[in-house]
């Protein structure tokens, strides 16, 4: 037998309802272990799923792939603990869709404006790659939250986003191929396409922070028409 001690988040940004995020879900067996595995190594950590971030009524959605070890896992906040979140963040803030440039830690006060971050995958994968099975079962959540928090637009960070997006919607992947700077009308909302504003990206050019300016400034002309 196991243990028995219930494991409880630490304080989180902000509640949501049971379908468009649950912090209790166990569903994906792996990412159950490795959350236990990392409560053990790393008790700081918030180890859970991580919720999304943002007002409940923003127009614009973020879809990213996975929390990172150190970055969302640690902070119980999307992009934020590790330097993942920098180019994000300090973008938003640069379009006014956030109060400050830095995110930090829950509780720090940053607060967007009619954008919100959210996940393809809440809980972190080993070596920061799901499996198929997890971004399918993990779907539902982004599902549930198109349906109750319907965004006008979606900004897609890497293929795995873009991919989760439009089995949200139900739609045929090879109808909307992936691409930076891509846009797809989908009936629903605009879905925007972008490199993940990952390290790698970042660190090796394939993403710099005009390429990711000039994505965000299209999101912002088309929220102002
Ligand atoms: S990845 Fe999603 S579906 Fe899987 S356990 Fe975490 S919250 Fe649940």
């Amino acid at each position: 037998m196991g243990s028995t001690t219930v494991w409880q988040p630490l304080v989180m940004d902000q509640q949501w309802p049971a379908k468009v995020f649950d912090v209790q879900c166990t569903a994906c067996p792996r990412l159950h272990a490795f959350h236990e595995q990392n409560r053990q190594k790393f008790p700081g950590h918030f180890n859970g799923p991580v919720p999304p971030f943002g007002p409940d009524n923003a127009e614009l959605l973020i879809v990213g792939l996975a929390p990172g070890l150190h970055g969302a896992n640690r902070s119980g906040r999307p992009f934020t603990g590790d330097y993942c979140g920098d180019l994000l963040y300090s973008t938003l803030h640069k379009f006014g869709f956030a109060n400050r440039p830095v995110s930090m830690a829950v509780g720090d006060g940053l607060q967007l404006v009619n954008a919100r971050v959210s996940n393809a995958v809440k809980c972190v994968p080993p070596e920061n790659k799901p499996t198929p099975a997890e971004i399918n079962t993990c779907n539902q959540f982004i599902a549930h939250e198109f349906k109750v928090h319907p965004p006008k637009a979606v900004l897609a960070l890497g293929l795995v986003g873009h991919q989760a997006v439009l089995k949200a919607l139900g739609q045929r992947q090879s109808a909307f191929k992936f691409g930076h700077a891509a846009q797809h009308d989908l009936g629903a909302f605009r879905l925007f396409d972008s490199y993940h504003v990952s390290r790698y990206n970042t660190q090796t050019g394939r993403l710099t922070a005009p390429m990711f300016e000039a994505v965000m400034e299209s999101i912002s002309r088309f929220l102002k028409v």
